[in-house]
């Protein structure tokens, strides 16, 4: 027999979103006849929009023809979407060469962490998407376990909450070699601004860490002031690494596209580009993105593909609105969904798994519990925007009975 790698059995739990799946199924099996309404896991439910579709319908009839055929491309992407992205996305802050194209911000994530190795300490906001901590637990990084604080010690939680505004106390806070940073923030809806983004790249700066710098739903962002990119932060390109994604501005869940930004400047302490190592972990470990993927993502940057990322935003941001407005009414504090997808609704001194039990049975709907998302997740429901506005509306006039 093969023994199992002891790290998979340092994982804490099962994974949030098949948990949640399991007691939906559950309570379908008690309740075969309900309806139930999922506001819970972050998955895209609107159709892929015309100009995309084009796109992508082209690249399908180059690849079906012997001239226009094409196999494997660079590993690193297309040469002239990574330009374009640099552009139309970046105006112009990075360079496309240290654009690298994938499937997905969450598979390069993984990547990331391979390329970073077991031996590094790092910190993750808490709460926060749990690909970081659990990703990070797979490939190693542990360290000893802490009994008194249930933690591992080369994991450290920044905790973020109503009373530091979402954005953690970084005077407090133990220097460790990798920062996962994210912003819009999944789950809380939070958007750092430019003032607390240059204290995070100051800080990284002074303890020579690394930022990972997930801006999965940076196109959300509507309000001008709030910086979309951590490169928009002066001295950012030496100390962090971007990771993004078309999944939730262009609805590519299923298609699978993303990218992570390497910036030149970014070193390790012994000198060596770190774009050099990530350029090796993506010619090794990956193939490269779908080139018909890679279209649909370059017509998503032509105009008429950004008008209908807009729209696309304006949509989910609608069902945003129509949840925080029932959780206002209900008196329900919220925060989130203004510029981000998800609405972090506060139901003080109840345990999150408790109101999820409550939600999904005195109105038939899926939320997120918080406390998935990590210890200061307890208290609270992450709402998801994205579903379709039919679902919205009967999920308020539910929500009334709460
Ligand atoms: N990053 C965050 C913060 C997310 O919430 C998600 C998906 O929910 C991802 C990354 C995954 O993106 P992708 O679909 O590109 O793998």
């Amino acid at each position: 027999m093969v023994k199992r790698n002891t790290n998979m059995a340092k994982l804490t739990a099962g994974y949030l979103f098949p948990e949640i799946n399991r007691r939906k199924r559950e309570y379908l099996q008690k309740n075969p006849s309900a309806k139930i309404i999922s506001l819970g896991i972050g998955n895209t439910t609107e159709p892929l929009t015309p100009h995309v579709v084009e796109g992508l319908r082209k690249e399908v009839d180059r690849l079906s023809t012997r001239e226009g055929y094409s196999g494997y491309g660079d590993e690193q992407g297309i040469t002239e979407f990574r330009a374009q992205l640099a552009e139309k996305l970046y105006g112009g802050l990075i360079k496309g060469d240290e654009v690298f194209i994938s499937d997905g911000a969450k598979c390069d994530i993984a990547r990331l962490q391979t390329m970073f190795g077991s031996e590094v300490t790092m910190a993750v906001q808490d709460p926060s998407y749990p690909v970081y901590v659990d990703g990070s637990v797979i490939s190693g990084v542990t360290g000893y376990y802490n009994d008194a604080r249930c933690q591992f010690d080369n994991i450290v939680y920044m905790k973020c909450c109503l009373e530091n505004d979402f954005f953690p106390d970084l005077s407090s806070q133990q220097r460790t070699d990798l920062i996962y940073f994210c912003s819009p923030n999944n789950p809380t809806g939070a958007v750092a601004s430019k003032k607390q983004l240059s204290e995070l790249v100051e800080f990284a700066r002074k303890n020579r860490s690394i930022i990972i710098f997930d801006s999965a739903y940076s196109e959300y962002i509507s309000d001008p002031s709030l910086p979309k990119s951590i490169y928009e932060i002066e001295g950012a390109r030496e100390v962090a690494i971007e990771v993004s994604s078309f999944s939730k501005p262009i609805g590519f869940t299923g298609v699978r596209l993303g990218w992570t930004v390497v910036p030149d400047q970014l070193k390790f302490d012994d000198g060596t580009p770190v774009r050099n190592d990530w350029n090796r972990i993506m010619t090794t470990l990956f193939n490269g993105a779908s080139n018909i993927a890679q279209h649909g993502g370059m017509a998503a940057l032509e105009a008429a593909g950004l008008a209908e990322m807009r729209s696309l935003i304006t949509y989910y941001m609608d069902n945003a609105k129509i949840i925080k407005q029932a959780l206002d009414r209900k008196g329900i504090k919220s925060c989130g969904g203004i510029n981000a997808p998800y609405v972090w609704a506060h139901f003080p001194g109840r345990k999150s798994w408790e109101v999820f039990t409550e939600i999904l049975e005195k109105c038939q709907i899926v939320t997120t519990p918080g406390a998935g998302f990590g210890p200061a997740g307890e208290g609270f429901i992450r709402f998801s925007a994205f579903g379709h506005r039919e679902d919205f509306i009967e999920a308020v006039k539910r929500l009334e009975i709460l």
